[in-house]
């Protein structure tokens, strides 16, 4: 599927306002950071400090100086030590603090921008792909920010103070000594960009074998059913031999990358050992001059290396990065907060002249021209092949896709006028494979009004045939569904389905009816709460069921993107038209 392209690869923005991003993410953790930062400061700081003790030290012993000297050298050495390792730490500690912190948030607007896109986008992601960004993208983020904000920032403590701690020692010496910083940083450049688009590609194959794996998990019974494990398991391993061939490219890239950093840190240390050697022996500098400037050199060799990985690193994040914030400014222009709040309605729904094509598949119009009335209170059954447009006609009213030309009204207002969440307010649907969530049965039916008292939902659950089965279960309302609960048969499923639905109390329902066959007795059950739900409100029934077909006010036959015939059912069989051939064919009888 080349849907992703769609939204990920329209907005590139650059590095630099990426980054500048990330930092932004920061800013509430301002304060947590100073902390960090400061201790930061002081356990660098000795780092930078404590060669001098060495140098001291040395000299001391080079020059046979008195074993009191010696001692305390040692001794201010520990304390060196013991401060520099209570304040890395504290260091340590605090920035994984504050950047867990920025990961979750930015988790969260993640998953809520999700949310938010229109269904549209949906049908063009796989969901796989987008539990992917939202897991593994920011955990590729949490490393780095977590872990290497923390330690670039010493490694840039560590080569710019060795530096000038260099310098102040030695400024011929430094020239020689920092001569390779060049050599890092071109090739850091280099190197860097191409790593980012490798690493960037790694995250998307990645991604793909994440979202072929889910749905052969989700889909486990159909991959069982026509034992197309081998099939599968094939698909999944070509991804991930693709993720694996880009990653092993990019794990050669880097290891030249380090290994070619690491030489020249080292034969720097080579040529300083040489050319300093050369000034002790000519008088010019202390043994322990050298010595300490060796540890400055082999301080800065590894701080520069260090960071040349941290660098790579946060290219990946970069890339991770890029695409959450994609993501996250994706708006989705159907779902807007603003737009007229309906309070009451009486639902009145007007269909005029609606043309539509799925966002997926512009090139394949489902509606062509359809024009429906629905009066308030009035129960109209939607007949038509499979195929025809039932189910679209339903996600229309939902407002989840507008029409391409056309207008869809309620109560005389445009439903583009409306606020989207104000308009499902008052429109109820009932579906065929009614969603449970994986929690209580109670908070199962609260899920169109979460302030529901109790009572309430036991009128609804009531109203819904639903009481007797709840309160046969020990735990009555708190009964947990789904994963680790217990599994609703059916019947039930859509009992508390229905309950939900009465408890939102909907203007308008939309029913989709069951087309597996209930086993009788719940089916009665599910059709009397039905009645008892319809009652007083426009109802617009995908109907399966001939004995629905039969009650309904009015039956409108679809065809062809358009309304074929309307009427009720004894003037639409009197007709003899499409509609007895449908009642012929799907529901056997006449
Ligand atoms: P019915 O409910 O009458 O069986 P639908 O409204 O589900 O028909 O579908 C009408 C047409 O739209 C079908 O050709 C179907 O393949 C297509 N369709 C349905 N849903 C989508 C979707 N989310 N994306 C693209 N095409 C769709």
């Amino acid at each position: 599927r080349d849907g992703r392209s769609d939204w990920s690869s329209d907005v590139c923005s650059s590095d630099l306002s990426t980054t500048r991003r990330l930092l932004s993410l920061a800013r509430p953790e301002a304060g947590l950071l100073a902390v960090a930062t400061t201790a930061l400061l002081i356990s660098s700081g000795m780092s930078l400090v404590y060669p001098q003790a060495i140098k001291w030290l040395v000299d001391t012993i080079v020059t046979d100086g008195d074993a009191s000297v010696l001692n305390y050298a040692a001794m201010a050495l520990v304390v060196m030590f013991i401060v520099q390792a209570v304040f890395g730490a504290i260091r340590a500690w605090l920035f994984t603090v504050a950047s867990e912190r920025v990961v979750a948030r930015l988790r969260n607007r993640l998953f809520m921008s999700i949310l938010g896109q229109e269904i549209g986008f949906f049908d063009m992601s796989r969901t796989g792909e987008l539990t992917n960004r939202l897991a593994s993208d920011t955990t590729v983020l949490q490393n780095t920010v977590t872990v290497n904000v923390s330690m670039a920032l010493r490694y840039i403590v560590g080569a710019v103070g060795g530096t000038i701690m260099l310098l102040w020692m030695s400024p011929r010496l430094t020239v020689v000594a920092i001569a390779v910083v060049p050599i890092i940083a071109v090739s850091a450049a280099v190197y860097g960009r191409w790593l980012r688009s490798l690493s960037r590609k790694v995250q998307d194959a990645l991604a793909l074998s994440t979202s072929i794996a889910e749905e052969a998990i989700s889909g486990v019974r159909t991959v069982r059913a026509f034992a197309r494990e081998e099939a599968e398991g094939e698909r999944y391993a070509a991804a991930v031999e693709t993720s694996y061939q880009l990653a092993a490219r990019r794990a050669l890239a880097m290891g030249i990358f380090q290994s070619v950093l690491g030489f020249a840190g080292f034969s720097t240390i080579a040529l300083v050992v040489w050319w300093g050697g050369s000034l002790v022996i000519e008088d010019r500098m202390s043994v322990g001059d050298l010595t300490a400037f060796l540890i400055y050199t082999g301080l800065i060799a590894v701080s520069l290396g260090a960071l040349s990985g941290l660098y790579s690193d946060f290219m990946r994040a970069i890339g991770a990065s890029q695409r959450v914030f994609e993501l996250m400014d994706r708006n989705s222009d159907l779902e807007t907060e603003s737009g007229e709040i309906l309070q009451s309605v009486s639902g009145d729904v007007v269909l005029s002249d609606v043309h539509f094509a799925y966002p997926t598949r512009t090139d394949a119009p489902v509606l062509q021209g359809l024009d429906l009335t629905l009066g308030a209170g009035e129960v109209v059954a939607l007949v038509g092949p499979s195929g025809s447009g039932k189910s679209t006609v339903a996600a229309l009213l939902s407002r989840f896709y507008d029409p391409n030309s056309g207008v869809i009204s309620i109560d005389g207002r445009d439903l583009t006028s409306l606020n989207p969440k104000s308009l499902r307010h008052h429109v109820g649907v009932v579906s065929q494979e009614p969603i449970l969530f994986a929690a209580s049965i109670a908070e199962n039916i609260r899920y169109g009004k979460p302030d529901a008292t109790q009572d309430e939902v036991r009128a609804a659950a009531l109203a819904a045939n639903a009481i007797d089965f709840v309160d046969g279960f020990p735990e009555g309302f708190d009964t947990l569904v789904g994963e680790r609960g217990v599994r609703l048969s059916g019947g039930q499923k859509q009992r508390i389905a229905i309950a939900r639905a009465v408890l939102k109390d909907p203007a308008i329902l939309v029913l989709d009816e069951a087309t597996s066959a209930l086993d009788s007795e719940s089916e009665h059950l599910v059709q009397e709460a039905l009645d008892r739900l319809m009652e007083g409100r426009t109802t617009l029934v995908i109907a399966h069921r001939l004995s629905t077909v039969r009650d309904a006010d009015r039956v409108v036959v679809l065809a062809d993107g358009k309304v074929a015939e309307q009427g009720t059912h004894d003037a639409l069989i009197d007709a003899d038209g499409l509609y007895k051939k449908l009642v012929e064919r799907q529901f056997g009888a006449a």
